[in-house]
């Protein structure tokens, strides 16, 4: 498994009990407003990859740390890209964690495998925009198959999770949101994050954030689709 960082200690995932977050370098996606390019892009990568942390190390501190945290919470960049990740996320379990995954839905095979084996406990999936679309906002050509098929895995999946969108000024829209909320109509929980500005993988993305009033009006939209909607400012 790469592990590009891990944070030690975080309340920031699960409010009520202690995570420790790793990230994996890489991405499918090209995001203009992605906030660390250095991580995504294969020329800047090569440093990233002469610095990684050993496996054997992040399970060492798993060991002595089980007094203290509940959770591991694997995040990308697009952790479904690690060709090890079903062997990665069945050791944590062996330890006794909680298993939280981030991804972008790319690969439904393996979110199906884990779910499949209990490894999973929580998934964040993010919906860049109609799925028709990503291409507007990830810069790749995309076949939306595998998305489509990753929300509804996570629908029909029997543990909690989450699909969320980042909204970004002029991207996206109340249309946009609304149509977004019909295909995962009936979702667990979806969260509208605002975008910030800073460090972006185009250095010309210069679309801004949402008022909290405009997201307010997003969420009574997907409020029509989805019970627990949450803005996450
Ligand atoms: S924002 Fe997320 S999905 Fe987009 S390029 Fe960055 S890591 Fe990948």
């Amino acid at each position: 498994m790469q592990i590009s960082a891990i944070n030690k200690f975080s309340l920031i995932e699960f409010p009520w009990e202690v995570s420790a977050i790793i990230f994996t370098p890489g991405c499918n996606f090209r995001c203009g407003y992605c906030h660390n390019s250095e991580f995504v892009l294969k020329e800047k990568l090569k440093n990233i990859y002469k610095n990684l942390i050993l496996e054997k190390a992040f399970f060492n501190f798993l060991e002595i740390r089980k007094w203290l945290l509940t959770w591991v919470s694997i995040c990308g960049w697009e952790p479904t890209l690690q060709k090890d990740l079903f062997d990665f996320c069945f050791k944590i379990k062996s330890l006794w964690y909680k298993v939280k995954l981030d991804t972008n839905g790319r690969d439904p095979g393996i979110l199906k495998k884990l779910l499949e084996n209990n490894l999973l406990d929580y998934i964040a999936m993010d919906i860049k925009h109609e799925i028709w679309s990503f291409d507007k906002i990830v810069w790749v050509k995309i076949d939306e198959k595998p998305y489509l098929e990753s929300i509804n895995i996570l629908k029909n999946s029997n543990i909690d999770y989450e699909f969320r969108t980042t909204i970004i000024k002029w991207i996206h829209d109340e249309k946009i949101i609304e149509n977004i909320s019909k295909y995962i109509s009936g979702a667990k929980a979806y969260y509208l994050q605002n975008y910030r500005a800073w460090n972006t993988l185009d250095p010309n993305f210069s679309w801004k954030s949402f008022t909290r009033l405009e997201l307010e009006k997003f969420k009574n939209i997907a409020d029509k689709y989805i019970k627990n909607v949450k803005i996450r400012n």
